[in-house]
């Protein structure tokens, strides 16, 4: 009889030909890692274009593409402490899902390291917040996701801002890229408590003047969140429900880069592949390079 492979050094050397889906650079366990990388395949109610449930693995893919080293930082991934935990399973419902990212978070917060959630559709990031007090919030958006509810469901994607208000209180987020939103929305007496700075005030004020606005504002440690939306469908066409006159790949990229050192959550959420060209699932796993090797940047300078 064989072994069926299963004898150890037959084992070993199989390992080494077969991909796990993780990200390439997350050579740590959780125990070592400093940033905790997760997908959250869940798409339940996506209004228009479905398939963020598929972005999980799409931007692992991607991100083999990457090289290990960042020339732009001198910062090289190898060196990093990262952990890809896998993805949470596919769960129907939105209430559980949430309170699934509310439970691993909130032990990944407690253990002082900071999650990258792969969506998944924008709804799950209210199951991070839900864990945070005192925190501020950036969130890049093509819409104002403030509905009070939409089909009768307060945790759908379209009510995110709105949720993460009543949770962290007024003045404490600001939402970039906007460019679409109800009348009931910007009607309602709530929306000024949040700073929404349109896609058209970042083309004519440019991002350095936003990226001021914001750290004038906010002195706290921050959760940032991208809605891959907010960006152009030029750059980023792969998204659930596309919107013209978008950010500039590079403003976001900009944003990152300055706000890297105050981040303590992260997260890419309402991807779809069904409808990209590779560029959008490219461009998160390049964000997610472009938040650890910005960051570690920052804290290597700040130690010597
Ligand atoms: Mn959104
Ligand atoms: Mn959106």
């Amino acid at each position: 009889m064989g072994s069926n492979g299963k004898e150890k050094n037959n084992a070993a050397e199989l390992n080494g030909h077969f991909n796990h889906l993780k990200i390439a650079d997350a050579t740590n366990d959780y125990g070592t890692a400093d940033y905790v990388i997760f997908g959250v395949p869940f798409d339940n109610t996506s209004s228009y274009r479905r398939g963020s449930r598929l972005a999980p693995n799409s931007i692992r893919i991607a991100y083999d593409n990457l090289e290990s080293y960042e020339v732009n930082y001198g910062i090289d991934f190898g060196e990093c402490n990262i952990a890809d935990l896998g993805d949470l399973p596919a769960y129907e419902d939105v209430n559980y899902t949430i309170s699934e990212v509310e439970d691993v978070t909130r032990l990944i917060f407690n253990d002082k390291k900071i999650p990258i959630m792969l969506g998944g559709e924008h709804s799950i990031t209210i199951g991070a917040i839900r864990n945070l007090k005192d925190v501020d919030m950036v969130i890049i958006d093509a819409h104002s996701d403030f509905r009070d509810s939409y089909f009768e469901n307060k945790f759908n994607h379209a009510c995110v801002t709105r949720r993460a208000l009543e949770m962290l209180g007024r003045d404490k987020i600001i939402s970039i890229g906007t460019r679409s939103t109800s009348r009931e929305e910007i009607e309602s007496e709530a929306y000024k408590n949040v700073r929404f700075v349109s896609a058209n005030e970042v083309r004519l004020k440019g991002i350095k003047n936003i990226i001021n606005e914001i750290k004038s504002k906010f002195d706290k440690n921050i959760y940032f969140s991208i809605d891959m939306d907010g960006i152009d469908p030029a750059y980023a066409p792969g998204v659930g429900t596309p919107e013209p006159y978008g950010l500039l790949a590079n403003d976001v990229k900009e944003i990152i880069n300055a706000l890297a050192d105050k981040i303590i959550g992260f997260d890419i959420v309402e991807i779809t592949p069904l409808y990209d060209n590779g560029n959008t699932s490219m461009l998160a796993a390049k964000f997610i390079q472009d938040f650890i090797a910005s960051r570690e940047n920052i804290l290597k300078n700040f130690k010597n």
